[in-house]
């Protein structure tokens, strides 16, 4: 174009430039110091700001796995919670937790357990579509939510995550034997389920997943809404 004055200013993010800010004006000579250190000052409030979205990023997701954390975890379930009730679409949660894992990391170190806490956050990544939000819930807990997913449907997804886990080998630094892993699942799915609120419908999802360790572990359970009755039964002591 036409431009005959030209007044840019880098924008860097942690010592790197990221972008740069740039005026243009018709006439020469048109920009002074002043312009200069305007500018300069929109380009810094300007790597503030994705300085601090690169944090809220990193703070988001686990180093050990590359999966969420817990607590956006809880955000995303909110708005997911929200959208369903609003436009009266189902949903699915699901908890896995990886059998064993204590006995794991005394026997073969923490770094058998860290390949495998990465090789389970690789498979359910790879059997998850891209609305489903995947979590490291706690230290070998995972959790996901499963967007226009059913009960049954995310049976079968909990199933196909479950039987690849079965299959896995993982290698271990030291070791000339793979390690072999499994997990236990519970699924509760909104509003089949009858959970009222996202961490009544995590709740159900939990005992669930509770009920497939009590039960032999290495499986996934589905929570019922007649599981609802047992409870109170189990309270009154029935
Ligand atoms: P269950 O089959 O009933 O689930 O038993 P478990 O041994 O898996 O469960 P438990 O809760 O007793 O033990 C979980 C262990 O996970 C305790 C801790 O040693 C280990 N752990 C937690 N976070 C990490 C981590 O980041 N890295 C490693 N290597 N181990 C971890
Ligand atoms: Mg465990
Ligand atoms: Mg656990």
């Amino acid at each position: 174009d036409d431009a005959r004055s030209w007044l840019g200013v880098p924008v860097r993010v942690f010592g790197h430039v990221e972008a740069v800010l740039v005026v243009e004006a018709d006439g020469s000579g048109a920009f002074d110091t002043d312009d200069q250190r305007l500018l300069e000052g929109i380009a810094s409030q300007t790597s503030v700001a994705l300085q601090n979205a690169q944090h809220y990023e990193l703070a988001m997701v686990d180093g050990l796995t590359g999966l969420y954390v817990r607590r956006y975890f809880d955000s995303r379930l909110d708005e997911e919670m929200e959208r369903a009730t609003r436009f009266q679409t189902k949903f699915s949660v699901a908890m896995i937790d990886i059998d064993n894992f204590k006995q794991l990391n005394d026997s073969l170190g923490h770094g058998a357990g860290d390949a495998a806490l990465r090789e389970v956050a690789r498979v359910i990544r790879e059997e998850m579509r891209g609305i489903d939000t995947a979590a490291r819930y706690g230290g070998e807990e995972f959790a996901l939510v499963l967007p226009r997913t059913s009960l049954t449907d995310a049976y079968a997804q909990g199933e196909r995550i479950r039987q690849r886990l079965v299959e896995l080998r993982i290698a271990v630094e030291g070791h000339s034997e793979p390690l072999q892993i499994t997990a236990s699942f519970g699924i509760a799915a909104y509003p089949e389920s009858g959970a009222v609120d996202s961490e009544e419908l995590l709740r159900r999802a939990d005992r669930a997943l509770y009920r497939a360790k009590r039960t032999g572990k290495n499986r996934v359970e589905l929570y019922w809404s007649e599981d609802e009755r047992d409870r109170s039964a189990a309270v009154k002591g029935v």
